[in-house]
């Protein structure tokens, strides 16, 4: 790939360096200024710098790719058995044993192909944006088409996504260990520093990569792509995602262990073929061969892997995406989902509803973020309604939220909470600019879910003087303020019970509460950092609301009958989440903790408070992680939502953390393991329910293939130990294993979820892939398998066909037992006598297809007579055959209902069945 630099020019480079440069300085330098750059000014430097990409990993080449497919012990073993067999003379042999390890090489290759394609389609969808000004306009844009000049505006979580010079910092520090080392984040500002200050101690700049770990700027972007610091260090972007999972790295050490077993009994049985049955060496060591392949699963690790690319595929299909394969088995083993409240289990879209002030109750109309709609006081009181107006000022002064209206559609570009406050000022009758010119806003303390209020400070251009403006969680409103707002207006001391019983009322509603509170000062203060916003005059609150999801309640509904229990972590005031907690019945017994009483109870105490308790309210990022912990020291898999950059820790510490794709920041989209596309709650349920078809689907392929396998194996044992005639030669053995493996064994991945997937409860985590059941269920078909196999020999041979075609009616009966078995395994545990089972899938029908069509050809062609020794079976033997491998079927369903009666599959009994019984 040729190098981005000698393809596009470089920027200009600056006469001073950025970091020491005046801010006006850098931003002219850059032809850019606070307003960002025109559209197609930013287009035009896009064409002619190149897109803001680190250069992509140089890709394994194909034939490189393929060849790995080769490259495992038991394939090298099969491959130099060709090679013996070519030197001896057995050709079809040795070229039957090339064509399977070249098909399973090619099946494999195509299918990590795939696999690999779902993973990228999937890290496409969730390609960061940037938030920056362009002419004026605050827009979100791919990273890859920012440009020197661009003003990006960025906040705490965010990814910093070119190097930038700072324009304006608030509480900014950033965590720059990926360039510099440094484990702590390091304070950020505007002000210029030493030309000669080295990469960690240029704090006027902030370089691609890094993170933001709190705080808020506005930057203008210096250098992009292979420029940045990061560029130049020769980072690669986009680490490639690893196939395996731990799954699949169980079934590898499985299947090594296998081949080690089943070569020590290839070779015991080759020694007893030789010595005690006199087979001459040549043949005996082909039929071993050819058992070490059928034994062997080789095409297991393949199928599983595919399996796995189709269930993330369903669940991007339901806007789950999975960031992290093993995520994908997990899922289904999840017992416990902690959930955030606003936007994922309620719709986060907010209207003020009443406002309280101590002149009385107010309330406003109007639903969605229209500005228009009324308030209404009790008998008009006036002095209401002026204190609600009072309010509304500091609601939309107090605020980073934009409207924006289309085709009489209000949206909302910010936080809805905001936007709700805007609509409300809307209703108020303030007009935003003409405020914003009176009051324009001179500094601000941003919303940080640890101190839980935003503070702003305005110049006061008519009277002169300052004011400070701040919204927040209500009780933390209450001991920033010394007085209160009386009837008329006037200040007089704090009413603590009165607050507290309004803010209780409004709760227990299910609204969302605010406080407001307000101070002038006579001259503009030096400073205004977090500690500077204290002895404010309280106003009054504003109650919001924000409905459930109405998928939500379902989903819960159907999480609870899926055994799985879901408990909402909520910022929010106590009695307001649970009030929406009892809307969505998230329990019959809701019970309540807040943070307070989590910082004094002890990790012991918390075990049982984490059991018992389905909301935590008020809580604080750090509460998330030790309540993470609680329900994983009881053995619990928990799936657990965020969004902000505190989240990470919990996101991490969790067995599944879910980000949020839409509000979520990118720390905690990189923390976690999977990312809600439409910050739903439902899409968590429906992932779950993916996840526990796909681990299902496994479980059948191996269910599938082992007995099959062992089905044959059985077979030859049995007849070199007993001594008689082999019912299969060595390459019929390697056609059954071609024909069925890439078929009918790739056919179960495609299998949908079982009915009453999520009426079971959840699976242990710690639970085998096979289970006793599956154990005796491959002991059992492996010998149906070997009885029918030999069954129909004899009965070939009592007919008086020769030794040829009782053979070629053994390879039919084996892959029509494999085809019987293969609807029978599909429901494992319920009957597959149904008109859904019976009708099969697409895939299952097409392999079904496929595996007659190649019976055919090998029972009827002439050539495939010559490579396979093969001979045409008459229609009364077929027929019997296909009834043959019916019954085999209708015995397994017995088996099955009898199961069923002893009360076998217990572990997995309905979970609403239990509860009746109850
Ligand atoms: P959840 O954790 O379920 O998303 P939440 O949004 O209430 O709930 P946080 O974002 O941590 O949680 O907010 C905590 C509290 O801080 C809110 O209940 C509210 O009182 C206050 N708050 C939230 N956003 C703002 C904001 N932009 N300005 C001022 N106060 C806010």
């Amino acid at each position: 790939m040729p190098d981005r630099d000698t393809l596009n020019p470089s920027p200009p480079s600056p006469e001073t360096p950025w970091h020491a440069a005046d801010a006006e300085q850098v931003l002219n330098q850059l032809s850019s200024n606070s307003q960002g750059l025109e559209n197609t000014e930013a287009e035009r430097r896009l064409g002619l710098y190149g897109p803001n990409a680190l250069p992509a990993p140089r890709p394994t080449p194909v034939w490189l790719r393929f060849l790995r497919h080769f490259n495992n012990s038991l394939i090298l073993f099969l491959l130099s058995a060709a090679v013996v067999a070519g030197l001896l003379g057995h050709y079809v042999d040795a070229s039957v044993i090339v064509v399977v390890v070249t098909v399973n090489a090619i099946v494999g290759f195509i299918q990590e192909g795939k696999a690999e394609q779902a993973l990228s389609a999937l890290r496409s969808m969730l390609a960061p944006t940037a938030r920056v000004l362009r002419a004026g306009e605050r827009i979100a844009v791919d990273v890859e088409t920012l440009v020197p000049g661009d003003i990006l505006l960025l906040e705490a979580g965010d990814r910093v996504p070119a190097d930038a010079r700072l324009l304006r910092a608030r509480g900014l520090r950033a965590d720059e260990s990926i360039l510099t080392g440094e484990s702590v984040p390091v304070e950020k500002s505007a002000d210029p520093v030493s030309g000669e200050a080295d990469l960690g101690g240029r704090t006027s700049m902030l370089y691609s990569g890094t993170l933001i770990a709190s705080g808020q700027a506005t930057a203008v972007v210096v250098e992009t792509g292979a420029r940045t610091q990061i560029g130049h260090i020769g980072a690669l972007l986009g680490k490639v995602e690893s196939l395996e999972t731990p799954l699949l790295q169980q079934i590898g050490r499985f299947g090594r262990g296998f081949t080690f077993v089943a070569l020590a009994a290839a070779a015991v049985l080759f020694v007893f073929a030789v010595l005690v049955r006199d087979y001459a060496w040549v043949d005996a060591l082909m039929i071993v061969v050819a058992l070490a392949v059928g034994v062997v699963p080789e095409g297991l690790p393949a199928v599983i892997t595919i399996t796995l690319a189709i269930g993330v595929r369903r669940m991007a299909a339901r806007n789950a995406i999975v960031r992290r394969l093993p995520a994908v088995e997990t899922l289904g083993a999840t017992t416990v989902i902690c959930s955030d409240k606003t936007g994922t289990l309620t719709r986060n879209e907010m209207t003020v509803r009443s406002v309280t002030s101590r002149a009385g109750m107010v309330t406003v109309s109007g639903g969605g973020y229209a500005p228009s709609g009324t308030l209404s006081a009790p008998e008009d009181d006036g002095s209401a309604l002026a204190a609600a107006r009072r309010i509304a000022r500091i609601g939309l002064l107090c605020n980073d939220a934009k409207l924006t209206e289309s085709d009489g559609q209000w949206r909302v570009d910010g936080d809805p909470m905001e936007g709700a406050l805007l609509a409300f000022a809307g209703k108020a009758g303030f007009d935003e600019r003409t405020l914003l010119a009176d009051l324009p806003r001179r500094d601000e303390v941003p919303f940080d879910a640890a101190h839980r209020f935003m503070a702003t400070l305005h110049a006061d251009e008519k009277e002169g003087g300052a004011l400070v403006c701040v919204k927040g969680a209500p009780e933390q409103m209450l001991a920033l303020c010394a007085v209160q707002a009386s009837a008329d207006g006037g200040p007089e001391p704090l009413d603590h019970d009165f607050w507290r019983s309004a803010i209780d009322a409004a709760a227990a509603d299910g609204q969302r509460v605010l406080g407001f509170a307000w101070r002038r000062h006579a001259e503009m203060p030096q400073r205004f950092a977090l500690e500077d916003v204290g002895d404010l005059v309280f106003a009054g609150i504003v109650g919001f609301i924000d409905p459930p999801r109405e998928e939500a309640i379902r989903a819960v509904a159907d999480c609870r009958a899926a055994g799985i229990q879901v408990k909402m972590i909520t910022g929010d005031h106590a009695a307001t989440a649970a009030a929406i907690a009892a809307q969505l019945h998230l329990a019959d017994d809701i019970r309540v903790v807040t943070g307070q009483e989590l910082d004094h109870v002890s990790d012991d105490e918390l075990q049982t408070l984490a059991l018992s308790a389905s909301v935590f309210a008020r809580t604080t990022p750090e509460h998330k992680l030790r309540i993470v912990r609680a329900l994983q020291s009881c053995s619990h898999v928990v799936a657990m939502t965020g969004d902000g950059v505190n989240d990470a820790p919990s996101l991490k510490q969790a067995d599944i953390g879910i980000a949020m794709g839409n509000k979520g920041t990118e720390a905690a989209k990189e923390a976690s393991e999977m990312v809600l596309a439409d910050d739903n709650f439902a899409s968590i349920d429906a992932a779950v329910y993916e996840g526990r078809a796909v681990y299902d689907n496994i479980r059948k392929v191996v269910g599938w293939t082992v007995p099959t396998n062992g089905g044959e194996a059985l077979a030859i044992v049995l007849a070199l130990l007993a001594g008689w005639v082999l019912p299969m030669t060595a390459p019929q053995i390697l056609w059954i294993n071609m024909v069925l493996t890439v078929t009918l064994g790739l056919a179960l991945a495609f299998e949908p979820p079982e009915p009453g997937i999520m009426r079971r409860p959840p699976r242990r985590s710690d639970a085998p892939l096979v289970s006793p059941f599956m154990l005796w269920r491959i002991l059992l078909v492996s010998v149906l398998f070997s009885v029918g196999a030999f069954g129909i020999f004899s009965w070939g041979q009592g007919l008086g066909h020769d030794v040829e075609t009782s053979r070629t009616m053994v390879v039919n009966m084996f892959c029509v037992m494999e085809i019987f078995y293969l609807f029978s395994v599909r429901y494992m545990h319920g009957s597959s006598f149904t008109l859904e089972g019976l009708k099969g899938t697409p895939a299952v029908l097409l392999a079904i297809l496929a595996v007659v069509l190649a019976q055919l050809a090998f029972t009827y062609l002439p050539w495939m007579h010559a490579v396979f020794d093969s001979r045409p079976v008459p229609l009364f033997e077929g027929t019997v055959i296909v009834l043959s491998g019916l019954a085999m079927m209708v015995f397994l369903e017995v088996e099955k209902w009898v199961l069923r009666r002893l009360g076998v599959f217990d572990e997995l009994r309905l979970a609403s069945d239990r509860a009746e019984e109850h």
